[in-house]
């Protein structure tokens, strides 16, 4: 029988929309942290996702899309959500002269190599950062010179309504990591750059300069999540939380890089709850000593309200 602290049992989806149940997360995260999400699908087409779509808004289900899931925390209990990865349906990277479509599913550091490889330059910058067109259309994803997605950007396709419209960059504002996209929830299946001739050779030895500088500040080889907090007006939040002593910051396996302060990495053990726990004492002693609140940059996935840390 029903209480009213058993939730009700989930619909079956029709087998048609190809959704799997209780998928862990875990397995779609960079972090490789992360509980199931109750629906998971992967479309084969855009038709097919929007099938999915109308499902999930007759069942009020939340949907939700995962790019390149690397830059998100995912609860260690999991959403309920219908997860999408596009990474079928929207694959498609098409040039035309000096642009280029992307869809959602690209990813980024394979639109840079194409891009060279046609001698066209402006998305070197992306080379290294590890999410597709999707959540770079969230994020305005950058680099610390200032390059960032949108300064290239002619148009977006999005889905409103389960159609797809074409949005003009003009009706887009790209900002640091945040855009109008993200803060309206639109839908995001590819999108229209504009790059720039440039002689191969040269779009590649910065690609190598840029990968090389990653490599050295980085720590690559430990599942993380990117920055983790967003840098405050006041300075670089790897800085402060270093001058803070953040780099002894540990809850189980989870804690602050040894190599950048910024980058919280675990041994692919840890649990959500931990990497929280080690975002809360670094924002904690951030506060303390400059009274400047660490905003995060990743973004939470969970049903209820978040951790205080991401509030
Ligand atoms: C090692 C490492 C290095 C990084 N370096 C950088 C860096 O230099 N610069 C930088 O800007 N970022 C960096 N990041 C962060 C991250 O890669 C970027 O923010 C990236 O743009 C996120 O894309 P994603 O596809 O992984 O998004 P996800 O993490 O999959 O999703 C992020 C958000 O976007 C939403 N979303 C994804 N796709 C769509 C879609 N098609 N339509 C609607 N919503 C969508 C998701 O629902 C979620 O809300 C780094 C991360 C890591 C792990």
């Amino acid at each position: 029988m029903t209480t009213p602290s058993t939730p009700p049992p989930l619909p079956d989806a029709p087998p048609a929309l190809g959704l799997e149940r209780e998928i862990p997360l875990a397995r779609h995260t960079y972090l490789r942290i992360g509980g199931p999400a109750a629906y998971f699908g992967t479309p084969p087409d855009i038709r097919t996702f929007i099938e999915i779509w109308a499902w999930a808004k007759a069942q009020a289900i939340p949907l939700r899309i995962i790019g390149g899931g690397s830059n998100m925390l995912v609860a260690d209990e999991g959403v309920h959500a219908v997860v999408v990865s596009l990474r079928r349906a929207c694959g498609r990277l098409e040039f035309e002269g000096a642009s280029v479509y992307a869809g959602a599913a690209v990813m980024l550091p394979a639109l840079a190599k194409a891009a060279a490889e046609r001698s066209l330059g402006g998305v070197e910058f992306a080379i290294g950062i590890p999410g597709d067109i999707g959540g770079a259309m969230q994020t305005n994803a950058g680099i610390g010179d200032g390059r960032s997605i949108g300064d290239v950007v002619a148009s977006v396709e999005v889905l409103r309504d389960g159609k797809p419209v074409t949005l003009p960059r003009a009706q887009v504002a790209f900002d640091y990591r945040h855009t109008s996209l993200r803060a309206a929830h639109e839908l995001v299946l590819g999108a229209t750059l504009t790059l720039t001739p440039r002689p191969r050779g040269e779009i590649e030895a910065e690609m190598g300069r840029l990968l090389a500088a990653r490599q050295a500040t980085q720590p690559t080889a430990e599942p993380n999540a990117g920055s983790v907090f967003r840098n405050p007006p006041e300075g670089r939040a790897g800085q402060m939380i270093e001058e803070v002593g953040g780099k002894g910051i540990t809850s189980g396996t989870a804690h602050v890089s040894s190599l950048h302060a910024n980058f919280i990495v675990h041994d692919g053990h840890a649990t959500a709850r931990q990497y929280v726990e080690v975002m809360t004492e670094v924002q904690r002693r951030v506060f303390a000593t400059y009274g400047v609140r660490l905003i995060p940059e990743i973004e939470w996935w969970g049903d209820g309200p978040p951790p205080e840390v991401f509030q």
